[in-house]
């Protein structure tokens, strides 16, 4: 990918191939080793409408807020989250318009299972850049996280309308629509992903469980049978298979896949009370 300089510095920034609007988010920073061996930052903007490359010089105070940037989720890959959230609460104290900051902060609590101040951090990264789709994302998934189904509903639905094609969102909505009850809609959402990427293994799963839960054993075992084919050591896809089995009147073979969950996972206690359920029954047959 060319590299260009950026005309203009953080203010009113313009991809300089097409003059199309880009924001921080659409920023990459890297540390990279100079000859002396000290560390620089290095900056570009990958436009989001031509994919041009440019990289930029910052002000001496758009640097340091960009190596706290770094820094913080450098702290936060770690699993490092309190120190991350110093970093960027240090960060936000000199530059609160950082969208970045406070959306990188809601990971980072939502990490620490404290959904509802995630929600006002990414509320905060949404009134400076509403654009930003990972925040919506996010932001609908702490809402599920505090029981607020249908203000998540809304927070996906809202992260689809910026970008139709992302499949996790599809999952993330179909799963919710699912906890829900309503798994006609659900189906809608996973058959939607299933259209962007065939091989999309969560869709599949999702879609069994959708027509599970509306009795269509059949056609749900299908779908836990191609979750399967994409990742066949995912533990979730046959416990619900072997459900579904189990309901169908196929024991024997619901057995089968609850021996495959536990030799993949030994400890998943779904598996085991499932398995131990199903023999109590059996010998009692
Ligand atoms: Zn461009």
């Amino acid at each position: 990918m060319a590299v260009q300089r950026m005309r203009s510095l953080e203010a009113e920034m313009k991809c300089p191939g097409c003059d199309a609007e880009v924001v921080e988010r659409h920023l990459g920073l890297q540390v990279v080793r100079a000859e002396q061996g000290e560390e620089r930052l290095q900056a570009t903007y990958a436009c989001p409408a031509c994919g041009l490359s440019s990289a930029i010089e910052p002000s001496r105070d758009k640097l340091k807020s960009w190596w706290l940037l770094t820094k913080g989720a450098m702290l936060q890959a770690e699993g490092r989250f309190q120190e991350a959230l110093s970093c960027f609460d240090f960060l936000l104290s000199h530059d609160p318009r950082s969208a970045m900051a406070w959306y990188n902060k809601g990971c980072a609590l939502a990490k620490m299972q404290r959904f509802s101040e995630a929600v006002g951090n990414y509320d905060q990264a949404l009134v400076i850049d509403p654009q930003d789709t990972e925040a919506w994302h996010n932001k609908g998934h702490a809402l599920r996280r505090l029981g607020r189904l249908a203000e998540a509903l809304g927070c996906f639905d809202s992260a689809l309308l910026i970008s139709p094609k992302r499949e996790t969102t599809h999952v993330s909505k179909g799963n919710l629509l699912l906890a829900m009850g309503q798994s006609r809609e659900a189906r809608g959402c996973f058959d939607q992903a299933l259209g962007i990427n065939s091989r999309n293994s969560d869709a599949w799963l999702g879609k069994g469980c959708a027509l599970a839960q509306s009795r269509r054993l059949g056609e749900a075992i299908e779908c836990f049978e191609k979750a399967l084919a994409v990742s066949p050591r995912d533990v979730d896809s046959w416990n619900f298979k072997g459900k579904a089995l189990e309901a169908a009147g196929r024991p024997l073979e619901a057995m089968e896949c609850f021996d495959r969950a536990l030799v993949i996972d030994p400890e998943n206690l779904l598996a085991r009370e499932r398995k131990e359920r199903l023999l109590a029954r059996l010998s009692r047959a």
